[in-house]
């Protein structure tokens, strides 16, 4: 088969290094070369990417910055100690760099529809939050962030900390990179954090190395139907692989790619594939939506609440993170 992979993010990245190499893969960015970045705090959970990476035929170990050992979550004035079971940042722009490393990438070349590419048999929707390809979604949702990438020898943190906004409405973020640099950045629904990030830089005599910020979809792959139409079909973001309660895409682009890669000749049977694969976001976002519409009732939602939960004690490897009843509930309740 030909196949178009529209977007070099690490869905499309990771996609052209795992597809059987029969098929003629090229990749379309609208981004020039020198422009282009992997926006994101580079925040994933060590023990579960490296299999995933290890697939593609690259070595993580080889990419980790920072390992944590334990986060604290500020809840006001309390503060929660969250220990971390392999939560670590790695460099996310240099891996995707090489998995780009060997293919046909046309950089500087936006898409915006199926009649440029076809040549193609497929064009992979690859493109994130901005689904440049696939029909609009109805009622999408999509949580505004700001991040800064600083260096200074007065950062106050030497681990990872988060500070989830009241309603639960997003969070602020310090994900350590190592060598005195950090992300600091803020997602919020409706734009808590404004000032918040630039006061951090100016008390901590930050030197911002770049500030960077795009939406992250909230909306569960449920929400993002199709995936499929008219020979393009998504992979990503773009149809919604992003764990809602922490805005965490990476690791689920990647296995979206992975679902892609096995059932690319049967469209029906990869859509039920992803449907089920990531059917816990919908209960997550249900609660999210909830809390972010003050629909919230704890007794209405204690059966998602506890399904999410046991959900998240059973991949804690999953998220690199301890999970304890105690603190999940302090947090989903308290705010
Ligand atoms: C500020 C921020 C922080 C985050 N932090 C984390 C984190 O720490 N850990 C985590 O797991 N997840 C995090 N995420 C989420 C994660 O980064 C994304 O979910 C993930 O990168 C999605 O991958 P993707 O390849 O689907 O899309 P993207 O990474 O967004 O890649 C899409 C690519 O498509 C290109 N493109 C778009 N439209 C077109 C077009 N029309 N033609 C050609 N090219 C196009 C874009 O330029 C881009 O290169 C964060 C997101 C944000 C915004």
């Amino acid at each position: 088969m030909r196949v178009a992979i529209v977007g070099a993010g690490v869905a499309g990245a990771y996609l052209a290094n795992i597809l059987p190499k029969e098929h003629k893969v090229d990749i379309y960015e609208m981004k020039e070369k020198d422009k282009w970045w992997t926006v994101c705090a580079w925040g994933t959970s060590e023990p579960f990417i490296s299999e995933l990476v290890r697939k593609a035929g690259f070595k993580f170990d080889d990419y980790v910055l920072h390992r944590g050992r334990s986060m604290v979550v500020k809840i006001g004035e309390e503060e929660l100690r969250i220990k971390l079971i392999g939560l670590v940042t790695y460099d996310k722009h240099k891996l995707t760099e090489d998995m780009l490393e060997g293919h046909n990438v046309f950089w500087g070349k936006q898409i915006k529809s199926r009649e440029q590419l076809m040549d193609y048999d497929i064009v992979v929707d690859a493109t994130g939050f901005h689904r440049s390809l696939l029909p609009k979604i109805k009622d999408d949702i999509c949580i505004p962030s700001v991040e800064y990438q600083v260096r200074s020898d007065n950062l106050p943190y030497d681990d990872f900390v988060i500070k989830p906004y009241p309603g639960l409405t997003g969070y602020w973020w310090y994900f350590p990179l190592g060598d005195k640099t950090a992300h600091v950045g803020a997602g919020d629904y409706y734009g808590k954090y404004r000032g918040e990030l630039e006061n951090f830089i100016r008390d901590y005599g930050c030197e911002v190395i770049r500030k960077i910020g795009r939406p992250v979809r909230v909306s569960p792959p449920s929400r993002c139907l199709p995936f499929y139409t008219d020979g393009v079909v998504g992979v990503g973001e773009s149809i919604g692989t992003v764990y809602p309660l922490l805005g965490e895409g990476i690791i689920p682009s990647m296995q979206c790619a992975t679902i892609f890669a096995e059932n690319m000749e049967n469209m029906e049977a990869y859509t039920n594939a992803v449907l089920k694969h990531f059917s816990i976001y919908t209960k997550v976002y249900n609660f999210i939506r909830a809390k972010l519409f003050n629909n919230f009732h704890i007794v209405n939602m204690l059966p998602t609440l506890l399904s999410v939960f046991l959900y998240m004690k059973r991949s804690q490897t999953r998220y690199g993170l301890e999970v304890r009843l105690s603190d999940f509930f302090r947090i989903v309740t308290k705010l």
